[in-house]
């Protein structure tokens, strides 16, 4: 069974605010539990409540899989307790950070004095940090076989997939597409695949003000998504300046034009297989 619990359903920076409760505030961060394993996508600011299930894991181990290092996208690694926690083994894979010195490297230039007082170094959590290319065989455990895709990102991102006994769950985030052609390399990822979560920063009215910034539609997740056979597909990345009212015309919009979609909300849980 898969159960993929959505901590922080953000993008850029968390919002905590009034407007900001219904759909939540935190920014990326998702759980995708494979019977007693535990994978998660990205350590945005949402990572924090991902904690206990982490430290309840039997095998007191957690892979960490980054689409990319924007901060966004790591914020929240230092307040996951696992990594204080010398009993616990934390994988940290990333895909796109080889060209910007490799994965450890980043973390630790990153995640020391002055803007965090102990060293990433220092961490007393068993961290192993691995860098891998896409189209790499990543294994991780029995019955877990991760396909990955490049996306359209600045400074590069991933797009992973987890096929586990017959399911799968998709993470496509951060992406910009081409308008009017569908991205192959995300068709051929997602193909029949059960849950897609994507990028859906924008819409199709304002995606050209924001064009070279990274970031996708949710129409364009639903184009993906029917064209590829998708069984669900989870509106991801919410841009800051979506309250909840914003989202709840947007949650209108999408499951009018197709009953496959929904918006993620922090806190939600879908179970799969
Ligand atoms: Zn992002
Ligand atoms: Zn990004």
């Amino acid at each position: 069974m898969i159960k993929v619990t959505f901590f922080g359903v953000r993008g850029s920076t968390p919002c905590a605010d009034s407007n900001h409760l219904r759909y939540g505030g935190h920014t990326s961060c998702i759980g995708v539990e494979l019977d007693d394993r535990l994978i998660i996508f990205d350590a945005g600011s949402g990572i924090y409540n991902a904690s206990p299930l982490a430290l309840q894991n039997v095998h007191k181990e957690v892979h960490l899989l980054f689409s990319h290092v924007h901060l966004d996208h790591i914020m929240g690694l230092p307040f996951f307790f696992p990594v204080w926690k010398k009993d616990m083994t934390v994988h940290i894979l990333a895909g796109s950070v080889e060209p910007y010195g490799g994965i450890h490297q980043f973390l630790s230039n990153t995640f020391t004095p002055p803007l965090f007082p102990i060293r990433f170094t220092d961490f007393p959590g068993n961290i192993q940090c691995r860098d891998f290319k896409v189209a790499e065989n990543l294994n991780l455990f029995e019955g877990l076989k991760i396909d990955t895709c490049d996306l359209n990102h600045p400074n590069g991102a991933i797009g992973y997939r987890l096929n586990y006994k017959g399911n799968s769950v998709c993470y496509i985030t951060d992406t910009e597409h081409s308008p009017g052609t569908l991205d192959p390399a995300i068709l051929d990822l997602i193909q029949d695949s059960d849950l897609v979560i994507y990028d859906s920063s924008y819409n199709d009215e304002n995606f050209s003000t924001y064009k070279g910034w990274g970031h996708s539609t949710w129409q364009e997740g639903i184009r993906l998504a029917k064209k590829a056979n998708v069984k669900k597909l989870a509106i991801f990345h919410h841009d800051p300046s979506n309250t909840d009212d914003k989202m709840e015309t947007i949650e209108k919009l999408a499951t009018q034009e197709w009953d496959g979609a929904f918006i993620a909300k922090q806190g939600q849980v879908v179970e799969i297989g």
